[in-house]
């Protein structure tokens, strides 16, 4: 039956890094267009691509892949709701191709490994992951998770719409930008996060691509338990501030194990 092979074919598409891929291009376009016509609306992108950078760096992976802390349920709906608004994908799948590069890390096997791309700029080959439920198995016992892992791409399509109905000019010149210049800084980490065969501490680079602390990354990959990525006064690790503000230790603080 069609539907059945249609229904079969969107699972799949449902659980490769196409977003992460639109997001990608389109960003990057609509950050050089905003760069030649719309410079002054650069400011407030500025505060969304920040934003994004601490979906990904203190929502989708401290919290949702290590479970580092403990924070309340409003967090745990907002980092997922504005991790799909930044295109990262579900947390799920985001947690499942993290996992796997924990796991595999400068191996064949590690997603992030493989030569890089002239195509994508510095981005280096990027290996789609089978959704392999175990590494992720904290989170599917959470319905919301579940949730957004099947609708992500409406969720996304629904609050993309409401952005551009409400401006066209915030949408091209301001949102796209913001998710390009992340999805940018996220292809560079991936590049240069691991050479070597080995992980990289390149906290300097946080100051001129921030990421909310996501550079520090030698050090996370021995200590993956730990919310905090800095070490020095010097690491600017703005992702453990936002833990620092939000995390909890009473009832109400939410942490799969
Ligand atoms: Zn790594
Ligand atoms: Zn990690």
């Amino acid at each position: 039956m069609l539907w059945v092979h249609i229904y079969k074919g969107a699972m799949m598409f449902r659980h490769n890094a196409w977003m992460a891929n639109v997001a990608y291009y389109t960003g990057v376009v609509a950050l050089i267009a905003a760069l030649i016509s719309h410079p002054y609306m650069l400011g407030y992108s500025f505060v969304l691509y920040l934003m994004a950078a601490v979906t990904l760096s203190v929502g989708y992976h401290r919290l949702f892949c290590h479970g580092a802390f403990k924070t309340s349920r409003f967090w745990h709906y907002t980092f997922a709701t504005f991790g799909v608004l930044f295109m990262y994908s579900s947390p799920l799948q985001w947690v499942v191709t993290h996992a796997t590069h924990h796991k595999h890390s400068d191996t064949s096997l590690d997603p992030h490994e493989g030569p890089l791309k002239p195509a994508s700029m510095l981005r280096k080959g990027y290996r789609d992951v089978p959704l392999k439920t175990i590494l992720a198995k904290r989170l599917l016992r959470d319905k919301m998770h579940l949730f957004v892992d099947r609708y992500y791409a409406l969720l996304w399509l629904v609050m993309a719409t409401v952005i551009f109905a409400a401006s066209p000019q915030v949408f091209v010149y301001c949102y796209l930008p913001a998710v390009g210049a992340a999805h940018l800084v996220a292809a560079l980490h991936q590049t240069f996060s691991h050479t070597g065969n080995k992980p990289n501490d390149l906290w300097m680079l946080e100051y001129i691509f921030p990421s909310a602390g996501e550079w520090l990354h030698g050090y996370h990959h021995k200590n993956w338990q730990s919310w905090k990525f800095s070490t020095q006064w010097y690491h600017f690790d703005m992702g453990s501030w936002v833990v620092r503000a939000i995390r909890r230790k009473d009832q109400n603080a939410v942490k799969y194990v």
